[in-house]
């Protein structure tokens, strides 16, 4: 099976003979092929995109809440359907895939109701008889380029923001996993979208240069690691555009003597091994102030070993890694670990899963006693791996927390609300759970978070996508009477 694009509405095939591969990741068998763009194909697709962007800035509020609300129906009632793609090229277990197209149902309920989000403000009386009032516009075209790990959910963060508020989209994919996206633009289609507001284009570093270049392309999201998220955003902005990418991350979740440590050992093992550590807001390290690690430790390695990992079909509870290269990466790393000194208490390189063998398989890993010089603490694996920090106090936890280059989530285990609340105020990521490990925000509030991990001012949805995805423009406006008449050169000052 050959996957292309979808330009003006319908499915198209592209003119570059370069093709990448699709995997299902649970059997290592190769399923389909992906075109991947050249930059004339991205030509075709932002051509239609300034065409239609044309129009659909005059579509009324009511007409796009309408399409809004008429695509949350289809992919509600397709919700299975959709989650069945995700699993099958991304590896995901059904559960983890289900969740996922659910977070994004989210922001499409919030893109049904941005209509009260646009209104301006008006000042009545700024001078005499003088009005003042802002007004919100789109932008016009805007790419979206998004990471394997949220095939679904990291479209829609942006994609029905972006439209709501009456920009056209083209849609720049993970070539890993490109089919489901292609799912969402036929369904937005098919409730009404007119064609050309939202395209997608598959490909990889040729298609987003093409998109990072085009003059016509006013704004980019990006969202993946972090050297292609710190690139995007030099070179977008280079040329002119306003880029907000979301990069890698490094999450650390604190756990505090006083913590309930059954609690705290469910959330790691949730948030370390859920969707096998690929997700940007994965705990990959836990921070354990003394003296709870051993009995912290104890309870993690239960449960871990208690999980199932293999086919995502199957009911288990951990699914492969995408690839073969990033499970052989992910495991180098599991090597590094050993080969450094921390302590595998339980180690995921030999797991029998419940699956095919030929498929990306690796279990959970536990690392102890992992120190802040070694690479399995350092690096972002984006594997089913978590390392245990030992430290003495909540000082050297919060001064560890922001001495790491990323800030995207972080969590902290206690029952102590001052403990809680200094914490909240004193670490310096963008999203901060106090017994919650992975704080990933709802629709109406923003996601993103700090220094390496994201690059821009403005987070994902909430009020910073509307922001994002909108221009503002004040109007100072008085209607002639006969009085305002005369001659006077200087300058306007309030009377
Ligand atoms: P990636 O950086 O390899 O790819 C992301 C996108 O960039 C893809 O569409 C890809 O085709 C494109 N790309 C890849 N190499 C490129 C290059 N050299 N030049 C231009 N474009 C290029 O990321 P990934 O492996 O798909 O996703 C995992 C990463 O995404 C992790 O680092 C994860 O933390 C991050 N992520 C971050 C968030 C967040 O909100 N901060 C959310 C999800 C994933």
């Amino acid at each position: 099976m050959s996957i292309g694009h979808f330009v003006d509405g319908k499915r198209v095939g592209g003119t570059s003979d370069r093709r990448g591969d699709v995997f299902d990741p649970a059997t290592g068998r190769r399923t389909a092929e992906v075109e991947l763009a050249s930059a004339a194909d991205v030509d075709v697709a932002v051509q239609a995109a300034a065409r239609a962007a044309r129009a659909w800035r005059d579509a009324s509020l009511a007409k796009r809440s309408t399409v809004l609300f008429a695509f949350r129906e289809l992919v509600h009632a397709r919700r299975d359907r959709l989650a069945e793609v995700i699993t099958a090229e991304h590896g995901k277990v059904l559960a983890d895939a289900a969740g996922e197209v659910q977070r994004g149902l989210e922001v499409i309920e919030y893109a049904c109701g941005l209509p009260s989000a646009l209104r301006g403000a008006f000042s009545e009386n700024v001078s005499t008889e003088v009005d003042s009032y802002t007004i919100r516009q789109p932008l016009g075209v805007v790419a979206v380029i998004s990471p394997f790990n949220f095939p679904v959910m990291v479209p829609l963060w942006f994609v029905p923001v972006a439209v709501a508020c009456g920009n056209a989209v083209v849609l720049k994919p993970s070539e890993k996993d490109p089919s489901a996206a292609l799912l969402l633009a036929e369904w937005f289609a098919e409730a009404g979208l007119p064609d050309g507001v939202l395209n997608v284009v598959n490909g990889d570093k040729e298609a987003v240069d093409a998109l990072l270049e085009h003059p016509e392309v006013r704004a980019v999201s990006f969202v993946g690691s972090t050297p292609i998220a710190r690139y995007v955003y030099q070179r977008g902005t280079a040329a002119g555009k306003r880029v907000q990418a979301l990069g890698g991350a490094k999450n650390h979740m604190v756990v505090l003597p006083d913590a309930d440590l059954d609690l705290a050992a469910d959330a790691a093992v949730n948030a370390g091994f859920g969707s096998a550590g690929e997700r940007c807001m994965a705990i990959s390290v836990l921070v354990a102030v003394e003296p709870v690690a051993d009995a912290l430790v104890e309870r993690i390695a239960r449960r871990v070993t208690g999980l199932r990992t293999g086919d995502g079909r199957r009911g288990c509870d951990m699914g492969p890694l995408v690839t073969a290269a990033h499970e052989a990466k992910v495991r180098s790393y599991v090597d590094a670990g050993v080969a450094a000194g921390a302590v595998p208490v339980v180690d995921g390189r030999d797991v029998t899963p419940d699956g095919d063998p030929d498929g990306f398989w690796l279990g959970p890993t536990l690392f102890d006693r992992v120190t802040p010089d070694m690479s399995i603490y350092t690096d972002e694996i984006f594997g089913p791996v978590l390392s245990v920090v030992r430290v003495g106090s909540y000082d050297e936890a919060v001064d560890l927390v922001n001495a790491s280059p990323y800030g995207n989530g972080t969590a902290i285990f206690t029952n102590d609300g001052g403990a809680a609340r200094r914490y909240q105020h004193e670490v310096e990521v963008g999203m901060v759970g106090i017994n919650v490990p992975i704080p990933v925000p709802m629709a109406y509030h923003s996601f993103g978070g700090w220094k390496s991990s994201l690059f821009g001012d403005l987070h994902a949805h909430g009020e910073d996508g509307v922001r994002f995805f909108t221009r503002g423009k004040v109007v100072t406006s008085r209607w002639l009477d006969p009085r305002h008449g005369g001659v006077n050169l200087g300058f306007p000052t309030q009377t």
